[in-house]
C-alpha cells in the first residue's frame, strides 16, 4: 500500500528504525480490525489505510501530510473521507490528535480506560504517549475535585524529548558544534 520507507516526521530516519511499531503493524492492523468489529464498527479500506500511514509514524503525523500521503496512494481520496474516516479512528481510541501541533497520532495502548498523557517536544515536534495510570488517575480525581471536566482524553505537555535536551547540553558544552575528530 505504501511504498515509501522512509519516516514522515524524520526523513533520515527508516521506518525500520522504529521496530515497536514496523515490526508487526499488520498484526496490529488486525488487531484493530477486530476490536472494531467487537463493537459493531468496521475497519473499511480508508481507514485501515489512514491507520496503517499513523502506525508506520511514530512521530505521529500533520493533518496535510496526512492528506497528501494518503492522495498518493488513493488519488480519488477527498479531505473530507480523510477527516471522517481520523473521526471514525479517534472514535475508536486507535488513533490521538495533538490539539496544539494539529498532528495525528496511533494509540500505543490496547485500550484505554483512562485519559493519556502525551509528551509534546516543542522543537522537534515528536509525540511520547505516556502510561502512567496513577498519575492520570490522581489528575482526573483532582480535576473532579476542582469541579472541572477534561475537553478531550488527550492531555497534552510541552516537554523537550530527550535526543532535543541532548542537543541543547551539547550547545551549551564550552562551544562544541559538531562531532568531528
Ligand atoms: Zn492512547
Ligand atoms: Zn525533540
Amino acid at each position: 500500500m505504501f511504498t515509501t520507507k522512509t519516516n514522515l516526521m524524520n526523513p533520515s530516519l527508516p521506518d525500520d528504525q522504529c521496530p515497536q511499531f514496523t515490526t508487526g503493524t499488520t498484526e496490529a492492523l488486525d488487531r484493530a480490525e477486530a476490536a472494531c468489529r467487537a463493537r459493531g464498527a468496521s475497519l473499511t479500506a480508508i481507514r485501515r489505510e489512514v491507520l496503517e500511514l499513523l502506525y508506520r509514524s511514530p512521530t505521529g503525523v500533520k493533518a496535510y501530510d496526512l492528506l497528501a500521503r494518503i492522495k498518493e496512494a488513493r488519488p480519488g481520496a477527498s479531505p473530507p473521507t480523510v477527516y471522517r474516516a481520523l473521526d471514525f479512528l479517534i472514535e475508536q481510541c486507535l488513533v490521538h490528535k495533538i490539539e496544539r501541533m494539529n498532528l495525528f497520532v496511533a494509540c500505543r495502548q490496547a485500550s484505554h480506560q483512562i485519559p493519556s498523557l502525551f509528551l509534546v517536544c516543542p522543537k522537534c515536534s515528536g509525540v511520547t504517549e505516556l502510561q502512567e495510570q496513577s498519575v492520570m488517575s490522581a489528575l482526573s480525581t483532582s480535576l473532579a475535585e476542582a469541579g472541572h471536566r477534561l475537553e478531550s482524553p488527550e492531555v497534552e505537555i510541552s516537554a523537550l524529548c530527550p535526543k532535543c535536551v541532548g542537543a541543547a547540553s551539547a550547545q551549551c558544552a564550552d562551544g562544541e558544534g559538531g562531532a568531528l575528530g
